[in-house]
């Protein structure tokens, strides 16, 4: 069986995370899911980002039906996975394949945050580890793209273990000389801040997106005192040396492109 697209939606009309006001489904997939009143980036689920920034037919997926178990026994996991599943229309947290983009061939992931948050677990790692080995085989550059809270606790050590062997994967690739671009989006933290999310040759944001590693609560408890407002935004994480562009949702398509012209020498 095939991946099925994103759970189709009957309502003509979505609610805006932000000011909660209905948006017409057209008008925001036709927003890249940016609130034409309030201007939020409300989150967008994998397979219509794929389908926003590749070309037309060009994505060929990979690994579509890879997924995990139980390794450690956790209760109530596979329940969980069921209701992600039914959630998302998604069988695990992230989409990977091959695509153009602005005509230039590049390996892609997509984490989906429909899907236990994008959390990280031994298939997400898996997939995107293959993603990078087949990239580094083919000689393609990657184009990534972060969503998640981290690694999945039911997974136990297991999906931490995701994280050296993510990034392993991501150093033979850059070994071979080859570019691979993240966009970090709205939230990307734990473990794949702290892996794949930071590794990129070039790392960009999406506006407004929280990035960090642990939450601000326990920050502000362990240093006892308090963080400033902006504190792991995308625009703080710029100031301070983390990100090197914020691009905006309906500027990727074209910031991608030309990056990826630019580093394949053309
Ligand atoms: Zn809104």
């Amino acid at each position: 069986m095939n991946q099925v697209s994103a759970a189709p939606v009957t309502e003509p009309t979505v609610l805006c995370e932000k000011c909660k006001q209905p948006i017409s489904r057209t008008a925001l997939i036709g927003s890249g899911y940016v609130c034409p009143l309030c201007g939020k980036y409300n989150r967008i689920p994998a397979r219509t980002r794929i389908e926003l920034l590749t070309d037309k037919g060009s994505f060929c997926e990979h690994n579509a039906t890879l997924v995990g178990e139980n390794p450690i026994g956790f209760p109530g996991y596979e329940e969980k996975i069921r209701t992600a599943r039914e959630k998302s229309g998604e069988y695990e947290g992230v989409i990977c394949g091959e695509a153009e983009i602005g005509g230039e061939r590049c390996c892609i992931f997509v984490m989906e945050s429909a899907f236990m948050m994008g959390s990280m677990g031994t298939a997400v790692g898996d997939k995107i580890a293959l993603l990078f080995e087949y990239a580094t085989a083919k000689k393609l550059p990657v184009i990534g793209y972060t969503v998640s809270g981290g690694a999945r606790m039911q997974e136990g050590m297991l999906s931490l273990m995701q994280m050296a062997k993510v990034s392993g994967a991501v150093k033979h690739h850059s070994e071979a000389g080859l570019f691979y671009l993240v966009c970090l989006t709205d939230p990307t933290t734990g473990g794949v801040t702290a892996s794949f999310a930071m590794l990129g040759d070039m790392i960009i944001a999406e506006p407004g997106a929280l990035i960090g590693f642990a939450g601000r609560r326990v920050i502000e408890q362990v240093m006892g005192q308090k963080l400033p407002d902006e504190f792991q935004s995308a625009e703080f994480q710029m100031k301070n040396g983390f990100v090197d562009a914020i691009v905006p949702r309906e500027e990727q398509r074209n910031f991608l492109s030309r990056m990826l012209r630019l580093h394949t020498g053309r």
